[in-house]
């Protein structure tokens, strides 16, 4: 199997080596050159603890690594989650069910492909001795899911910078209190933009990114999208097969990679797929399904803030794979032209599968107060906006991305008490360390040259 990009720049290249490059040389993003038809091994599967579907779904796209090495990467990945499970699908209601991806050491669905990925990492570093350091800026949750993807890791550091006091103080214990000797956390007095704007600066210096061999946390890592696949299938194999004709996947959205890994399975023979992306205010994709019509606006914080996305950098697979055919000359089109201007009216727009739900924030609050009524089930603030549309005939799966006690002070403030976490508990006792410093880049440089792999 091989992966080609987006862009169609560039030669097909190997399942590890897309995954090391992250993006394609050409700026495009990775996809399978074909995608396999997985329905007749379903039942074979249906048997499989988690790991063990993880690793025999990856072996059909990993095909130049070894079979037993997949299956040591799959275990490792899944062995700091907290339920046996992986990821329990709970019933909430007749057509109804919570598939919790929040069991991972971060406490949210990226734990998933970061775990996976932390774990590939290694394997394919000590296969070619070599060693990275990896850079990147968060605003919350995928830094702390990277930092715990490569936790105590030989042959990578990772450098993160955030913006100080402004991630919440549960998100930045997640980073800084690691005890693990590669982590290095960097707070920087600015903005998160500012932080963004370093790293960037820093990945553009061609000299030191080499010198550094600098790496991203890439949120576009094919190796993510496929280790997120493999939920999908998980939760479809525990429905009883007669609620398997009509299943609606509903997805909080962001940068659109989750609900594109659902969505993928189902264009791998898996039948009777639906997907509803659940947007937050931002929601460029709630208005691109509705009309045809992909135009980004400002971007406003809200109460899901994981979700505070106006352009969604995946989206470029599905116009890739459904809108334009797999005719990279058309992707470059929509691309520039989006580029250019901001905005792309597709003619004869399809959905192919997807439909869209919007929640602002006071319907957020009003959807985690009645889902406690309803259901008796405590959701934290991006899953709510998966509730906002229930009305799929149907059954109907709403994908949990987050433990509530992520959100302490909007849950106590909306149900009367706080939502816990042994985890995140465990982490009050614990000792923060970081480097605080101006949003300059030279003094980031610096670090790097000082505490960096060589
Ligand atoms: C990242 C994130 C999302 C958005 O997922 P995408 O793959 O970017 O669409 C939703 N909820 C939570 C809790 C997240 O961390």
């Amino acid at each position: 199997m091989n992966f080609v990009s987006t862009r169609g720049g560039c030669r097909p290249f190997s399942f590890s080596e897309a995954v090391s490059e992250g993006l394609a040389p050409d700026g495009g993003l990775f996809v399978p050159e074909t995608l396999p038809d997985i329905s007749a091994l379903l039942p074979e599967w249906e048997k499989l603890p988690y790991p063990k579907l993880c690793a025999e779904f990856m072996k059909i796209f990993a095909v130049d690594i070894p079979a037993k090495d997949i299956d040591a990467i799959a275990e490792m990945a899944y062995k700091r989650f907290d339920t046996p499970e992986i990821a329990p699908l709970t019933r909430l209601d007749k057509d109804l069910h919570l598939l919790e991806l929040y069991h991972g050491p971060t406490l949210a669905f990226k734990d998933f492909a970061l775990q996976f990925l932390g774990e590939l990492y290694e394997y394919l570093l000590s296969r070619s001795g070599r060693k990275i350091n990896v850079l990147g800026a968060t605003s919350g949750d995928t830094g702390g899911a990277a930092i715990n993807g490569l936790l105590g890791k030989g042959n990578a550091n990772i450098f993160i910078l955030y913006p100080e006091g402004r991630i919440s103080p549960l998100q930045e214990r997640q980073m800084t209190c690691t005890g693990a000797k590669n982590v290095f956390p960097i707070a920087i007095r600015g903005t998160f933009d500012d932080a963004q704007a370093i790293v960037k600066e820093l990945f553009s210096d061609l000299d030191f990114k080499s010198a550094w061999r600098l790496s991203a946390v890439n949120s576009i890592n094919l190796a993510r999208i496929l280790a997120q696949c493999v939920y999908y299938v998980w939760a479809y194999l525990r429905l009883d097969k007669d609620s398997r004709a009509k299943v609606q996947f509903i997805v909080p959205t962001g940068n659109f990679g989750n609900v594109l890994a659902g969505w993928l399975v189902s264009k791998m023979g898996v039948g009777g797929l639906s997907f509803k992306v659940a947007t937050n205010r931002n929601d460029i994709l709630y208005r691109l399904f509705k009309t045809g019509v992909y135009e980004v606006s400002k971007v406003c914080p809200s109460h899901a803030p994981s979700m505070d996305i106006q352009v969604s950098s995946n989206f470029e697979r599905f116009i890739y794979l459904s809108q334009c055919g797999k005719d990279a000359a058309k992707v470059r089109e929509v691309m520039a032209g989006f580029k250019k201007s901001g905005k792309w009216v597709f003619d004869n727009f399809a959905a192919d599968g997807f439909s869209a739900s919007r929640a602002d924030d006071e319907l957020i609050e009003k959807l985690i107060v009645s889902a406690y009524g309803k259901y008796s089930v405590v959701i934290d603030p991006h899953t709510a906006c998966a509730f906002a549309d229930l009305s799929f005939d149907g059954t109907k799966v709403v994908v949990s991305t987050a433990h509530p006690a992520k959100f302490p002070d909007l849950i106590k403030k909306l149900l009367g008490f706080e939502a816990k976490a042994d985890s995140l508990e465990r982490l009050k006792d614990k000792q923060i360390v970081k480097t605080v410093m101006d949003a300059d880049k030279v003094l980031v440089a610096a670090m790097i040259e000082k505490c960096g792999l060589v």
